[in-house]
């Protein structure tokens, strides 16, 4: 130990250091955690007294009305939308399937590996690309696409998604996750569960089969409220979970429409998908003598039967489309009832706690900025910070 009295001790240091404080703090950005919960619908946690995880996070944060997805209310479209805040034709993932004309490749929701070639991701920057860019740490646990390179540019770390994720897979990206956001080897960590839209097709939105996946969930909630404490990362974690899109009853075998009763075919060089929405590449010159007698779709099935009892993208204006927003953390008010917002304005909130400046986009931010404490805005944040340097450079300049 060295002799002579201590540094702090001496008073013309303190206001320095509460200075230096000040400005560090502002400068520290706490770590986003980011749950992407595929097909869940805005009210299915409308019982939150059954579901004390989820429960904690809306009681502790914000949660909106709904969110409205883009539209297609399809599950690609939206995932890039919430990861670009750009809607589905600027971004161009248009659909779960869609075609390249010049190639001849498909794209094909699932494992398909010609998916994942980057040219159908680059239409637009991910979050996670950008955090990347800029030397920010991403881990992400099954969410579809994280193992493309983009832009030349890889997630830190990707589980890679299959065909599809358990239970077990969801708590354990949930333990990973905390383990590598609490030692600061992450930035950001992005989790994807799929089961909840899986069950609501099987069984519909009102099955007691959502209910038990909707319970599965909030159990991984109450194992994620448990570490937040354990971790010591109470006031330190921001938290975001979102859909993609909701889901709504199908009586489909009254609703078939067959597509060659209105048009003719063999104008129709591709198609692509089928359900609510159908992609069609019409061949040259007959794009308009089909259009006014569209949008009708064909079951391509050839006989009137299947396995849905539940399905999305649909007009994304249609109540059962709507998905869900909570959030929670350090830089969010605590129990706010919030009004709807849109799959586009998510990501200008993602990069906000990030200290990420955004890329042009289409969120709009006056409809989530009052979800922040403080609620001035980047503008009165990013000036008490300078301040607070301002004053640093000052006292040290004395
Ligand atoms: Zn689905």
């Amino acid at each position: 130990m060295s002799p002579g009295r201590p540094a702090a001790l001496r008073p013309q240091l303190l206001p320095l250091l509460l200075l230096l404080g000040a400005g560090l703090q502002c400068l520290a950005v706490p770590p986003l955690l980011v749950f992407l919960i595929d097909g869940f619908r805005y009210d299915y946690m409308d019982d939150l007294q059954a579901l004390p995880g989820l429960r904690q996070l809306v009681e502790n944060g914000v949660k909106v009305d709904y969110m409205t997805p883009d539209f297609p209310s399809l599950s690609y479209p939206n995932y890039y939308s919430l990861m670009t805040g750009r809607h589905c034709d600027v971004h161009q993932m248009t659909g779960n399937y869609m075609w390249d004309e010049t190639s001849n490749k498909e794209f094909l929701i699932g494992g398909n590996q010609d998916s994942r070639l980057s040219f159908w991701w680059e239409g637009s920057e991910p979050l996670w690309v950008t955090m990347q860019k800029l030397g920010k740490k991403v881990f992400m646990y099954y969410w579809p696409g994280c193992e493309v390179e983009i832009l030349s540019t890889r997630a830190t770390f990707c589980e890679e998604y299959y065909d599809y994720p358990s239970a077990q897979n969801l708590i354990d990206s949930i333990g990973n996750a905390m383990n590598v956001l609490s030692s600061g080897e992450a930035h950001m960590a992005a989790i994807y569960h799929e089961k909840i839209d899986v069950e609501g097709h099987h069984f519909g939105p009102k099955s007691p089969e959502i209910r038990a996946a909707v319970k599965e969930l909030d159990a991984a909630m109450q194992l994620l409220n448990r570490l937040i404490k354990e971790k010591g990362m109470v006031g330190k974690l921001n938290i975001m979970l979102f859909s993609d899109h909701g889901m709504t009853d199908l009586q489909w075998m009254d609703k078939v429409i067959e597509l060659d009763a209105y048009i003719n075919m063999s104008h129709i060089s591709k198609m692509m998908d089928r359900g609510p929405v159908v992609s069609l590449w019409p061949r040259d010159d007959k794009y308009q003598e089909n259009k006014a007698k569209l949008p009708y779709w064909k079951n391509d099935s050839g006989t009137a039967s299947a396995w849905q009892k539940g399905w999305h993208g649909y007009d994304n204006e249609f109540q059962d489309m709507k998905g869900f927003f909570v959030a929670s953390g350090p830089d969010f008010k605590q129990n706010l009832k919030a009004a709807p917002i849109r799959s586009v304005d998510i990501y200008n909130l993602m990069c906000r706690t990030l200290g990420v400046k955004p890329l042009p986009n289409n969120g709009s931010w006056s409809r989530v900025e009052y979800f922040l404490n403080g609620s001035d805005g980047p503008a009165l944040s990013t000036t008490l910070c300078c301040m607070g340097i301002f004053g640093i450079l000052l006292a040290l300049w004395e």
